[in-house]
């Protein structure tokens, strides 16, 4: 199996390198050649299986022997063996033909788990395997570096560094990255916003002397390797559900576009989804897109589902690309003006081709409210913001009544424990795994929003030296 990028300049790479690459070398994004194919007696044969080895079955064919099935299917088992159900991604059903996935039940209690818990042992393993080291460093708004630190934090081939806006988190996302005692892990505060800790960390990846020197990764959510992690829910759930004899539908509360892009791989994989139903809050781009042919940025308005308040969705080249019939230079001309001037058309037949595909939703803050509030009431669920506008959408969107709509629920009610309680009346409470978080000892770094600065401070830490 070998990959290519979106921007058609990149060197093809294998399963090893495109994880350990993250973004490819033109600026665009990694997508392999073709897609493995799954027939309907292959999706039959998956029924029954845990969920570790339904994994090992729909990841094996992209690791193209970079990973042997026996070492893939360790990983696995290890990814998911610290969920907190024994399904890993139950399956509830809310009414009549609408069910919810819950995503949560990982070590940090959002869908990311998913994804980077696997990623993390697949970077220690290849790197093992070369004899290499890398020092991961992002930026967080708020999950991603939890659950990027919960992964990294016993392996030994990674240092990792997460910087996040100091004061500009939750205390229960501030407290996941800060008790984390591993040496190998670094969670920085910075005294900025989001976009100063994403500017910084940019600016180191475009200094190549420290690049080199500290042998700087990503673990962002462009990686292959997560997109690859997330397309094996979709296929449980269709087969929980009855696939291949039954299609089944998903809506998904969507940001950068990645989760959503899984269950597009996965169908052209072979499982057969019916719909994809997009959620988003005010920052509605996407539904904007779906609903006019034209790709619009705008400022991003904070919202209770604070996961989702993106304005520009970097996994969206992905499917633009297959838009544009996989040409890597339409793909990157139509990016580029994007960037330039904040909007893209894309001309009605490619609009239409689209909406075949994806349809979108806008759901605002009071409808997201009154949906936690009545689901709780009518169903006794209670619902995290960004999973309420799941919903919301299913419902709003659905075309038809009778095919199973799988709403993903991407993060654990007491994540957002504010929200949901002044929605529902009812303080969500932290899984027992978690419930002592808020007694565990703190480090926390503060740093000044400079770049010299913290470059300084990452060379300090892995003890590598600035060249004289
Ligand atoms: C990251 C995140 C999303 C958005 O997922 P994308 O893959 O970026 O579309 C939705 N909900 C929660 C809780 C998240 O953490």
């Amino acid at each position: 199996m070998r990959y290519i990028s979106t921007r058609g300049r990149a060197p093809e790479l294998g399963f090893d390198d495109v994880l350990l690459t993250g973004l490819a070398r033109d600026g665009g994004l990694y997508l392999p050649q073709s897609w493995p194919q799954f027939s309907a007696d292959d999706i039959r044969a998956l029924r029954g299986l845990s969920y570790p080895e339904l994994a090992s079955r729909v990841i094996g064919p992209f690791t193209g022997g970079c990973i042997e099935p026996a070492a893939l299917s360790t990983i696995l088992t290890e990814s998911y063996r610290d969920f907190g159900h024994k399904a890993v991604a139950p399956l509830q059903q809310l009414e009549p033909a609408l069910w919810v996935m819950e995503l949560f039940h990982g070590p940090t209690l959002a869908f990311k788990d998913f994804a980077i818990q696997f990623l993390g042992r697949a970077f220690d393993h290849v790197l093992t395997k070369r004899g290499e080291r890398v020092t991961i460093v992002g930026a967080t708004s708020g999950d991603t570096g939890p659950a990027a630190i919960e992964a990294c934090r016993d392996r030994d081939a990674v240092d990792i560094f997460f910087l996040y806006p100091h004061n500009r988190v939750s205390e229960v996302q501030r407290r996941q990255m800060t008790t984390v005692t591993s040496k190998n892990v670094h969670a920085l505060a910075v005294e900025g916003t989001f976009d100063d800790c994403q500017d910084i960390v940019k600016a180191m990846f475009n200094d190549e002397t420290f690049r080199d020197d500290v042998r700087l990764s990503a673990a962002n959510s462009i990686n292959w390797a997560r997109i690859v992690a997330q397309i094996v829910y979709y296929f449980h759930a269709a087969v929980s559900l009855g696939a291949p004899d039954r299609a089944v539908s998903f809506a998904v509360p969507t940001g950068n576009f990645g989760n959503i892009y899984a269950g597009y791989a996965a169908r052209a994989m072979g499982l057969p989804i019916s719909q994809f139903i997009i959620g988003s809050n005010v920052n509605d781009i996407l539904p904007r897109f779906f609903d006019s042919g034209a790709l619009t940025t705008g400022t991003v308005t904070p919202t209770i589902s604070p996961s989702i308040d993106i304005q520009v969705s970097s996994n969206f080249e992905r499917f633009l690309f297959e838009l544009y019939g996989r040409d890597g230079r339409a793909t990157e001309a139509a990016v580029t003006e994007f960037r330039e001037k904040g909007t893209l058309s894309v001309g009605s037949n490619l609009w239409h081709r689209a909406q075949d595909t994806f349809d979108g939703y806008r759901t605002d803050e009071a409808e997201t409210k009154a949906v936690i509030g009545d689901t709780y009431r009518n169903s006794n669920y209670l619902l995290d913001p960004h999973s309420a506008i799941g919903v919301a959408s299913a419902r709003a969107r659905r075309k038809d009544s009778t095919t199973p709509v799988v709403v993903l629920a991407t993060a654990h009610p007491a994540k957002f424990p504010d929200a949901v309680k002044e929605a529902s009346g009812v303080y969500p409470e932290l899984p027992p795994a978690l419930a002592d978080l808020r007694e565990r000892p703190e480090r926390i770094e503060v740093l000044p929003n400079n770049l010299q600065v913290i470059q300084k401070y990452v060379r300090a830490q892995l003890g590598i030296a600035e060249a004289a």
